[in-house]
């Protein structure tokens, strides 16, 4: 089979044929994939988001991963990177400008924290609120970019009410954040909700650590 055969890229998963009718599809090890001519190469290279040129892009594996995440997620998408804190940098780096400002709803990972402190040189503000919200809405300023919220929070457990919280950024806008870490798709599906993005740590219940 040929790695940039478009087939693969959409049917991986479905169709197991591809593989010789294994129940666990192969891993695609490898960093680069090589390519006919130096012309399919370069038009590849266009479309890197939909071709196989190198796996810090896509990766078959990958891809598949992500199919499945966003269906356990009932997401429209999903995207994979190497760690949970790439996935919440990328997050925030993406979506935030100079004089964005960031509210953070209940316990927030520790790491987490540490990064919207360091965005603080970059004239990216945050403020913390717990679960409380009456506290959330009074705590919402005009240039509040992202509501991101963990629910259960990180090591208290307090959980927030969702789906009210989700109400009340699309009232005034703002785009709505949640680490999953800690419920998974299986007992919460945020998006269901009405929360915009949600963001897992795959090193931890979903990737199947206690
Ligand atoms: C561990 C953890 C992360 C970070 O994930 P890494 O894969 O270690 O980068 C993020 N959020 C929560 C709630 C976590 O427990």
């Amino acid at each position: 089979m040929t790695l940039t055969d478009e087939k693969i890229c959409t049917d991986l998963d479905l169709d197991a044929s591809q593989y010789h009718g294994a129940v666990s599809p192969p891993i695609f090890q490898t960093s680069l994939f090589t390519f006919d001519s130096f012309e399919s190469f370069t038009e590849s290279q266009k479309q890197e988001r939909e071709k196989y040129v190198y796996s810090r892009g896509v990766n078959p594996t990958v891809n598949l991963l992500e199919k499945k995440l966003a269906q356990l997620e009932r997401g429209e998408q999903c995207k994979c990177f190497g760690s949970g804190m790439g996935a919440i940098s990328a997050v925030f780096l993406s979506l935030l400008q100079s004089g964005d400002h960031v509210l953070f709803v209940n316990n927030i990972y520790g790491p987490t924290s540490q990064l919207l402190k360091h965005l603080e040189k970059f004239n990216i503000e945050h403020d913390v609120v717990d679960h409380n919200l009456k506290n959330v809405e009074s705590a919402i300023k005009d240039n509040t970019k992202i509501i991101y919220v963990e629910s259960p929070g990180t090591m208290l457990m307090k959980v927030v009410d969702l789906k009210a919280l989700a109400t009340l950024a699309k009232s005034r806008g703002i785009i709505t954040a949640i680490d999953n870490t800690w419920s998974t798709p299986l007992f919460q599906k945020p998006i269901e909700l009405g929360i915009d993005l949600s963001i897992h740590s795959l090193t931890k219940y979903l990737g199947g650590a206690q």
